[in-house]
């Protein structure tokens, strides 16, 4: 068993170790806390750490309790999550080639994907072995967020890596999520990459894409997270297929962001369509899409309002509707808020169905980490209850394949929905 490094003055620390660097730093885990890395499991907590420390970003050697190797990861700390695994192989060496094969590999997946969209998701975090890094792709522009401590320490060479990849002129960092914050990083938004050099103050960050045969604008500087929310473009489609082979005349868009839905529904034949959303500058795009996929904008209203008063105004009025989808923002980031927000959901569920016309359609949606297809479904069963509605499962709805799940990290998956039909 090769003793521990005494902790380093920083100062002195070379950026981060390799392979045959003395410097490169060890963290210990505690008896019995090697199984979930034995299992590819990528995320070391803080409390199983006995003993090593690094800077923000650095790479660490994992062992067990016994000296045994783990993995190489990213060492965070400030934050809960304490090290996330780069790769669980000795012989591997984390440098920019290592970058360049894991961006290069999941850039490869998605073209074999055949997506119906100049708009994808490149990088998928965990899933593509790059804990914390989000990178979506707009046509030509490349839309990234850094979210985790080691990301943001390989910035550089990971943006390198992805322009090399996809030939994109142009990357534009997004990391102004919160979850930054808990890895004790500031906010940073601008251009990375672009034709002007980078750092660029190019105030031009919107970005007209094609999702299925629609055209979309997505502002990449003042979108929600990356500028759009790619992961329901095939629920999009099938929500098309359904409005039109149901014949839903009166559609009701809840949350509706941009309006991606609502344009569904306008394609697949919708006589009226309603989008609501409490963010203005989303409707007014969700109103600007109506008109530059060629529906008359007669047809589509505009909400600016909370959904669940929204909805209970629609039922006080006498309001029916023959399609509803309710595409809530996470309401539980993680299990620990599991109990609230299925309140939140159970509720907004209980009076969509209430406003159903019988034989009509609920798409419901739920992206919370901490709420999982089963207990969603369970949710969404109170509330039929409650309302005194029950219907058909007619598909069971998850993430577009760009935002893969692997098998070894179930954790990842986080966007779940279900199809019903009215009885
Ligand atoms: N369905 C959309 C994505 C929805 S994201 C699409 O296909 O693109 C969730 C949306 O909910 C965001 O646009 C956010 O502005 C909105 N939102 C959050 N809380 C809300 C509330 N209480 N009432 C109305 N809209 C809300």
């Amino acid at each position: 068993m090769a003793p521990l490094a005494p902790a380093a003055d920083p100062v002195t620390v070379p950026r981060w170790g390799t392979l045959d660097n003395p410097s490169m730093k060890t963290i210990r885990l505690r008896h019995g806390k090697e199984r979930s890395l034995q299992r590819r499991h990528p995320w070391v907590f803080e409390g199983s750490i006995a003993s090593g420390r690094a800077d923000p970003g650095e790479t660490v050697k994992v062992e067990s309790h016994e000296g045994e190797f783990l993995a190489w990861g990213a060492y965070s700390p400030t934050s809960a999550i304490r090290v996330r695994a780069w790769s669980f192989e000795a012989a591997e060496r984390i440098d920019a080639a290592f970058f360049r094969r894991r961006i290069d590999r999941a850039v490869a997946m998605r073209s074999r994907l055949a997506i119906p969209s100049d708009a994808l998701r490149l990088i998928h975090g965990e899933a593509d072995g790059l804990p914390g890094l989000v990178v979506d792709r707009y046509g030509d522009t490349l839309s990234a967020q850094f979210l985790a401590a080691g990301v943001e320490r390989w910035k550089a060479a990971i943006a390198e890596a992805l322009i090399a990849a996809t030939g994109c002129s142009r990357l534009y960092e997004r990391s102004d999520a919160s979850v930054r914050a808990l890895e004790g990083l500031e906010p940073a938004t601008g251009w990375l990459r672009h034709p002007q050099g980078e750092g660029a103050s190019d105030p031009a960050t919107a970005v007209t894409i094609r999702e299925h045969g629609w055209q979309l604008q997505v502002d990449v500087a003042l979108g929600h997270k990356t500028g759009y929310y790619l992961d329901q473009r095939d629920n999009r489609q099938l929500f098309m297929e359904w409005v039109r082979q149901f014949g839903c005349r009166r559609v009701l868009n809840c949350y509706s962001y941009t309006g991606g839905f609502s344009v569904a529904a306008l394609a697949g034949g919708a006589e009226q369509v309603t989008s609501v959303d409490s963010s203005a500058p989303a409707l007014a795009q969700a109103c600007a899409h109506v008109t530059l996929n060629g529906f008359d904008p007669g047809r589509h209203q505009a909400l600016d309002a909370d959904v669940n008063a929204t909805l209970r105004r629609l039922i006080a009025e006498g309001a029916v509707f023959d399609a509803i989808v309710l595409d809530p923002p996470k309401f539980a980031p993680t299990a620990a808020h599991a109990e609230r927000a299925a309140r939140a959901y159970k509720d907004i569920n209980r009076l969509a169905f209430k406003l159903l016309a019988p034989g009509g359609l609920l798409l419901t949606f739920s992206c919370s980490g901490g709420v999982d297809a089963s207990l969603f479904h369970k949710i969404v069963a109170g509330a039929g209850l409650d309302a005194g509605v029950d219907g058909y499962l007619l598909h069971r709805l998850e993430a577009a394949p760009d935002h893969p799940t692997t098998v070894t990290f179930p954790e990842g998956e986080y966007l779940k929905g279900l199809a019903i039909l009215r009885q």
